[in-house]
């Protein structure tokens, strides 16, 4: 299946809108294994996301993951920031020419992260909850399980990419909020393409 530009931007708000909902949340996950800024950092992107579509419409999908991708960048900060911009960069420059597969779309994305972190699954991080949903995507498997099962995999893992990482051992027992956060954005592209 492919998501279509109605659709794509009821995704986007849906995720916004759950950021600003949750920062508290997403602030308490990275105060136990970071500097506790997660949710403020997402909050801020989420409000640029507004403002950025208030002021112009995305008129296709690239143009919406390319605004998406920009309030990011220059809003979010921290690590989170850049990860996230590049995945929705990526993601718009792979649309430009032709929509892609839902689950083509994704794994774009998950590599955008990958590339830009240099990380890859089992290092706590947000691609243990990107990687999973683009496989679930390929195999027709999508659904809140997997987005339930993916965010709880990071709780035991020992933290070897971003600051969690600092904790060694210590990061084991709490959830990646980066894993949150990603898992926000799935439930949200669950909730418009019907799950
Ligand atoms: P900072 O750590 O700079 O304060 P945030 O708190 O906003 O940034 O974001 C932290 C999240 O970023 C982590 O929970 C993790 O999911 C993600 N992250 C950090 N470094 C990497 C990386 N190299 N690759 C993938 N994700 C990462
Ligand atoms: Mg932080
Ligand atoms: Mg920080």
């Amino acid at each position: 299946m492919k998501i279509e530009l109605a659709d794509a931007k009821k995704w986007i708000e849906s995720f916004v809108k759950k950021l600003e909902d949750e920062k508290s949340t997403l602030n308490e996950l990275d105060t136990a294994i970071g500097d506790g800024d997660h949710g403020t950092n997402m909050d801020r992107g989420a409000k640029a996301v507004t403002d950025s579509f208030d002021k112009k419409e995305p008129g296709n999908l690239a143009d919406l993951y390319k605004a998406t991708a920009f309030a990011m960048i220059q809003k979010v900060g921290g690590a989170s920031g850049p990860l996230y911009g590049t995945a929705f960069l990526d993601m718009s420059k792979a649309v430009k020419e032709d929509n892609l597969e839902l689950a083509d779309l994704i794994q774009t994305g998950t590599d955008g992260i990958k590339r830009r972190g240099e990380s890859d699954t089992g290092m706590k991080t947000m691609i243990d909850v990107w990687q999973p949903i683009s496989e679930a995507l390929k195999n027709d498997k999508f659904n809140q399980q997997v987005i339930d099962d993916a965010l709880n995999s990071t709780k035991d893992m020992v933290a070897t990419k971003g600051r969690a990482s600092y904790l060694e051992e210590k990061s084991k027992g709490h959830l990646d909020p980066g894993a949150q956060s990603s898992a926000y954005l799935f439930e949200s592209l669950l909730e418009v393409i019907g799950g």
